[in-house]
């Protein structure tokens, strides 16, 4: 699976906790992220991840393009619902992609542990059909 990882400042260092946790899950996988999030990730973990721009920079719209390739089969993205993103409109539009796309996107630490458990259980190999097509 191709899962995208994204965290605003104020939300890193929960991400980085995250995928310490779930590493050995993660690790089968193949990982993406904005640029400041897959680098302090990557820092803090043995997980190979590929970095595009960071977020206010364009990041976010680079992995909305591979969701509308169909190239992108999950999305962990840490908001921040308390500070206002200079990059709000591009944030708007991944997740609007997400979607369109019938990815799952966790927003939150919660649902974002719903989801890895649901990846380690195989619950996604519904994507490999939908890729397939
Ligand atoms: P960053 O981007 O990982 O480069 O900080 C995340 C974002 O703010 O969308």
């Amino acid at each position: 699976m191709k899962i995208a990882l994204i965290a605003h400042d104020n939300k890193k260092q929960d991400l980085v906790l995250f995928a310490k946790a779930y590493q050995t899950i993660l690790g089968k996988h193949e990982l993406f992220a904005t640029g400041t999030t897959g680098q302090k990730i990557m820092e803090s973990t043995n997980l190979s991840i590929h970095c595009y721009q960071s977020g206010p920079l364009g990041g976010d719209q680079q992995i909305g393009a591979r969701i509308a390739n169909n190239e992108m089969d999950m999305v962990l993205f840490f908001r921040d619902p308390l500070t206002a993103q200079p990059h709000e409109p591009d944030i708007l539009a991944l997740i609007r992609l997400c979607d369109v796309y019938k990815i799952p996107v966790a927003t939150n630490m919660g649902t974002a542990e719903i989801l890895i458990h649901g990846l380690e259980n195989g619950n996604f190999q519904w994507r490999d059909i939908v890729r397939s097509k």
